[in-house]
């Protein structure tokens, strides 16, 4: 981080692209892609932050790390935020990184850990917190969203295999 700059901002960097070895088109979360060589550029720069995500290789997620904090700490929050990518509400596509924490089972049911927590933004958050729609955890990770009609849309954690892909139209904000 450099001191006069507010913004924060995540770069996937799969291994074999920080060693040269693959040069892949690098993932900004929720705002787009830079190349392998810009990718590079930004490790090296001052004040550049570098955090390990481990992945599970056989389904692309983000590995879980339990904690006994009874608050999610900012660490548990940046996780659960790696994990899922986006919102988990149905189609929705708003980076995790402006979504709340919500405890899927209410605390103190629901034991603080980065397992019973799932991004949401305000507007999914809302619809469970009134009981206008419904969500419940299932297998792999998934989160299954009941309507008020009763139709269902399971969302899954972000498969972090697919940081590795082409560049897309956005340009990087850098
Ligand atoms: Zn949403």
């Amino acid at each position: 981080m450099t001191g006069d700059a507010a913004a924060r901002v995540w770069l996937v960097v799969p291994f074999e692209v920080a060693t040269g070895h693959s040069d892949a088109a690098c993932e900004l979360p929720g705002h787009g892609w830079v190349t392998a060589a810009h990718a590079r550029e930004l490790m090296i720069r001052p004040g550049s932050v570098w955090q390990t995500l481990p992945v599970d290789l056989r389904d692309g997620q983000a590995i879980n790390r339990p904690t006994q904090a009874y608050r999610p700490t900012m660490a548990m929050v940046e996780h659960v935020r790696a994990v899922d990518g986006t919102c988990r509400g149905p189609d929705c596509t708003t980076p995790a990184t402006r979504c709340d924490l919500d405890h899927e089972i209410p605390w103190p049911a629901g034991e603080t850990a980065v397992t019973n927590f799932y991004a949401k933004e305000r507007r999914h958050h809302n619809l469970k917190t009134h009981q206008v729609w419904t969500s419940t955890p299932v297998a792999d990770g998934g989160l299954q969203w009941t309507t008020l009609t009763g139709r269902t849309h399971t969302t899954y954690p972000k498969d972090w295999r697919e940081g590795i892909g082409p560049p897309g139209d956005d340009p990087p904000p850098f």
